[in-house]
């Protein structure tokens, strides 16, 4: 398979981890009242880039739940600088109260953090049993540290990254490892579009 960088985090370190974290996540919320017949875990995970890392996380959480997706942009095509996060569509199919919900919200990496809070203050006005947040990726940079959040996978540098998920200009999420986008890939992909270095 065509690889547009070097490797950050290979697929048996992503494995172990999201095991790892599965474990956690299945702690805490089994600590919660999800055994009052009131209660019920809700995942949201946020699209389009959280897809593998929800599918091989909700497999390891032997906990009943249901899954509301919804769907935020914030790099409209081949941009690899937020535009500021706009959600496209989910948030009007979730019901007006969660009373009762422990919500987790998943997502792919934070960056600004924009779009997590955005999300976050969204659900937390439906006043959910309990709001958590889980993100595969946290780059080091002031703006992601500074936003809460309660489960990250994996610290990574201040870089582009594709793969296990993570697009650029829709391309790479088959990639099996999380790889960081080669800068002279980025600029391939606005000149001739992303078709011209996909695999
Ligand atoms: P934030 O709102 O935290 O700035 O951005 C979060 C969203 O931007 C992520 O959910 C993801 O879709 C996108 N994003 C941020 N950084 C990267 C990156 O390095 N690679 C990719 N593929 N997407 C990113
Ligand atoms: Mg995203």
């Amino acid at each position: 398979m065509h690889r547009p960088g070097d490797i950050l985090i290979d697929r048996h370190r992503i494995d172990a981890r999201v095991s790892e974290l599965a474990a956690e996540i299945t702690a805490d919320l089994g600590r919660s009242d999800i055994r009052n017949p009131k209660s019920e875990i809700t995942l949201v995970p946020i699209l389009t880039g959280s897809l593998i890392f929800l599918a091989d996380l909700i497999r390891q959480l032997p906990l009943p739940m249901r899954i509301k997706l919804i769907s935020v942009s914030s790099y409209p095509g081949g941009a690899t600088e937020s535009r500021g996060p706009r959600v496209r569509q989910g948030l009007t199919d979730l019901p007006p109260s969660l009373a009762g919900q422990h919500v987790l919200v998943v997502d792919d990496i934070l960056d600004t953090g924009q779009t997590l809070s955005l999300v976050r203050d969204e659900l937390a006005r439906r006043e959910p049993a309990s709001l958590g947040t889980c993100v595969l990726l946290r780059k080091d940079r002031p703006q992601a540290q500074a936003t809460p959040v309660d489960y990250v996978a994996f610290d990574i540098p201040d870089r582009f990254v594709v793969g296990y998920g993570l697009d650029h200009d829709d391309y790479h999420r088959n990639l099996p490892d999380i790889v960081e986008l080669h800068p002279a890939t980025a600029r391939q992909a606005r000149i001739g579009g992303a078709r011209g270095v996909a695999p």
